[in-house]
């Protein structure tokens, strides 16, 4: 059992999770060999497939790392891309498809490239070994084909021709050793021959006496050694295969039996040449396990500089502080936690008295707008508008008569529009909204920022949460507010309550108008300027200046957009003396009072007072209901929900989770390459171990 071999070639693919350095290179047997000389037979004839991209032009453009895993107790043979992530390929037709098609992706004018296709191959029937196939090599460059390719194509192989590797020269039996590319390349590397075995392919094609004389070789001497081989599937019995699944190791081991056996003299169990594809198997195994054994120190010894290096950075840059992926997270999400809780006891009742109440503010507002201060002149057109001034406005506003019936429809009206408004819905949804807020804010202030994939989550879980709640919300507040829609009861403080707080929101207002009007005043070219244009304005109003035809450009020397901003600024001078005259009769003593409970009179002469008690009363209903069916079930559920979410992701997304930070990505990086050395390296020791045992045995043996 090749122990070392398996065992090197496990560490191999461990090292190459973490990306392997340079350093860390374990030893491979690299396949070279001249174009058409029988490579890519052997090495089907080695794995017991066809799987090798074949073709008149040079298909292999790229090297490709071959592990072949042997499966002792499994009956399934398949291959592996371990980084194109495509699983188990059983058809072996599909894996020479993706191999034409990866080497079919090298751009002509690149002619070769360097980057490796690695491919794994499991199967009962394989032994464990690590191969890398290379680009055959040229003679001469085809008409169609670069002029450096020739050079490519050598610079490529010499590259992997290095110790510690093995090579496996190919040469055709019926071509001279002496022109052979792949020794001569293995000559210049290995001039002791060493660590080179020579494969001699197509052994059918001489006559035995000069196949002998090759193995025999004296001019390229190699320490391990030729093989002789017929790799040559007879094509009459291949068509019996179904092509790609069909294993050809027995159609192999005949066809070479039947010619080698024909010649007992020369081949037999006696000879000194060593001959077919299965000893060349056995031959291979030997080779790379002592070659693994003899590189076992110096691997060793570079995973060892490899780790202190780690463990260097792991402790100046991070200072020691562990990370998983899983442990990222779930340090990421408790935090959010905490600062969510934080958030809900500072976000409670009042918060949501406070949101609800302006909202209801401005449509009492808009209310008094439409029904009570509806006379100003809110837009102006040039030519055809004549209106009256301000002042007069004002003065002509009709005067409020508690005992006039229509006084009495304009308060019920705007009471029924504000308690009709849908209280249950606008109110749920604003506080779902700034809650919704509250959560994309908390979101950019914690680690989860840095995360897409995180945003989305927790954004669509506080989302989903608050739409749930709202419907029932929405619909329960309403029932509550009902009362309200029949009568409406305003105590003396309530009034006092109301005419204070409509004070505040007017005053406000009326700040607001004056830094609109100050805007665009200079936005009119200052205050003159101003003064000029609305004094126009005003004189086209009372018709003292008469327009005629199309004003488009402009009239009286002043452009169009001149004048359009004259209006608007017209527009907030007329708001703002009524905002003015509504403050001054608020705080007058007539609207002190509500009037005697049995005819609230007042109401019907202060509208606004008495419209912000409503809302006022509205607001109480809602922040109380938002508070005991919203907030608290929210602040009950939203937290749960994401512990549920973040803890059903699989170990591969939470590690795509963590990676997406880069500062993350790279102290995981440094951690688990650290872990991963250590690992390999206790592995290695203990193989070290085992090999010196071995090795104390095997000499008192
Ligand atoms: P590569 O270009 O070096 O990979 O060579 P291939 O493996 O594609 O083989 C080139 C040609 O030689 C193909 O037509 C094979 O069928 C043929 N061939 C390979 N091995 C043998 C062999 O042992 N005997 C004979 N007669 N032909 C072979």
């Amino acid at each position: 059992m090749m122990l070392l071999t398996r065992k090197m070639i496990e560490i191999r693919s461990l090292l190459q999770t973490i990306g392997q350095s340079d350093t860390l290179t374990l030893p491979s047997i690299v396949v070279v060999g001249s174009q058409s000389s029988g490579k890519s037979s052997v090495l089907e004839a080695i794995v017991g497939h066809e799987f090798l991209p074949k073709g008149s032009n040079m298909v292999t453009r790229r090297p490709i790392e071959l592990t072949l895993v042997n499966t002792p107790r499994a009956h399934a043979e398949y291959g592996e891309f371990p980084a194109l992530g495509l699983g188990k390929i059983t058809d072996f037709s599909q894996i020479q498809k993706t191999l034409t098609d990866l080497n079919l992706a090298v751009p002509v004018e690149d002619c070769v490239s360097d980057d490796p296709i690695q491919l794994k191959i499991y199967s009962p029937n394989v032994p464990d070994l690590s191969l890398i196939d290379l680009p055959g090599y040229i003679q001469v460059e085809a008409f169609d084909q670069p002029t450096e390719l020739k050079t490519k194509i050598q610079d490529l192989c010499d590259k992997y021709i290095q110790p510690p590797n093995v090579i496996l020269a190919i040469s055709a039996a019926d071509v001279d050793l002496a022109n052979s590319t792949a020794l001569r390349a293995s000559r210049r590397v290995d001039p002791r021959g060493e660590r080179t075995i020579g494969v001699v392919t197509k052994m059918d094609l001489v006559d035995p006496v000069r196949g002998a004389q090759i193995l025999a070789d004296r001019n390229y001497p190699l320490r391990l050694g030729y093989v002789g081989v017929v790799c040559k599937v007879p094509r009459e019995t291949k068509s019996l295969f179904s092509k790609g699944s069909a294993n050809i190791t027995s159609l192999i081991t005949k066809n070479e039996a039947s010619y080698f056996n024909a010649h007992p003299e020369i081949y037999g169990p006696d000879s000194t040449v060593t001959v077919g594809t299965s000893n060349l198997r056995k031959k291979l195994m030997h080779v790379l396990e002592a070659t693994m054994s003899a590189s076992l120190a110096t691997t060793s010894e570079a995973i060892h500089q490899e780790l202190a290096e780690a463990t260097y950075e792991f402790k100046v840059q991070y200072n020691e502080r562990s990370l998983s992926a899983e442990s990222y997270l779930a340090e990421s999400l408790d935090a959010f936690k905490h600062a969510f809780r934080a958030f809900s006891e500072t976000f409670g009742r009042k918060e949501v008295r406070d949101i609800v109440k302006q909202e209801l503010d401005q449509q009492v507002l808009n209310l008094l707008a439409q029904r009570y201060w509806n006379r100003p002149v809110e837009s102006l057109r040039l030519a055809d508008e004549v209106a009256d001034s301000v002042q007069e406005q004002i003065e002509n506003l009709p005067k409020a008569d508690p005992e006039d019936p229509l006084w009495h429809l304009k308060l019920d009206a705007s009471t029924s529009t504000l308690t009709k408004l849908g209280i249950g819905r606008l109110a749920t949804s604003i506080t779902a909204q700034a809650l919704q807020e509250s959560v994309q804010a908390l979101i950019q202030q914690s680690t989860f920022s840095s995360h897409p994939f995180a945003v989305q989550t927790i954004s669509q879980a506080s989302s989903n949460i608050l739409k749930e709640l709202s419907y029932d919300t929405a619909d329960e507040l309403e029932i509550c507010v009902k009362p309200y829609k029949y009568r409406v009861e305003v105590s003396p403080e309530e009034w006092r309550q109301g005419r204070e707080n409509i004070s505040q929101v007017l005053a406000s207002e009326l700040k607001d108008c004056e830094c609109a009007t100050r805007a665009v005043e200079e936005q009119l070219g200052g205050k003159r300027k101003a003064k000029d244009v609305l004094s126009f304005i005003d004189r086209v109003r009372k018709g003292e200046v008469v327009l005629e035809g199309n004003t488009a450009a402009g009239a009286g020397g002043f452009s169009a957009a001149l004048l359009a901003k004259g209006r608007e600024a017209l527009f907030l001078r007329d708001r703002a003396a009524i905002l003015r005259l509504r403050l001054t009769a608020i705080k007058s003593r007539q609207c002190s009072h509500p009037g005697p409970s049995n005819s609230n009179s007042t109401r019907y002469l202060c509208p606004e007072p008495f419209l912000d008690a409503v809302a006022s009363k509205l607001t109480s209903t809602a922040d109380l209901f938002l508070d005991a069916e919203l907030l608290s079930k929210f602040y009950y559920q939203f937290p749960r929900k994401l512990e549920a979410e973040f803890r059903a992701l699989d170990a591969q997304t939470v590690e795509r989770y963590a990676r997406e930070d880069p500062k993350v990505r790279r102290h995981l990086d440094v951690v688990r390459r650290k872990e991963m050395l250590e690992f390999v390296l206790k592995e290695m020791e203990g193989l070290r171990e085992l090999e010196r045992r071995e090795g104390g045995r095997r000499l008192r043996g």
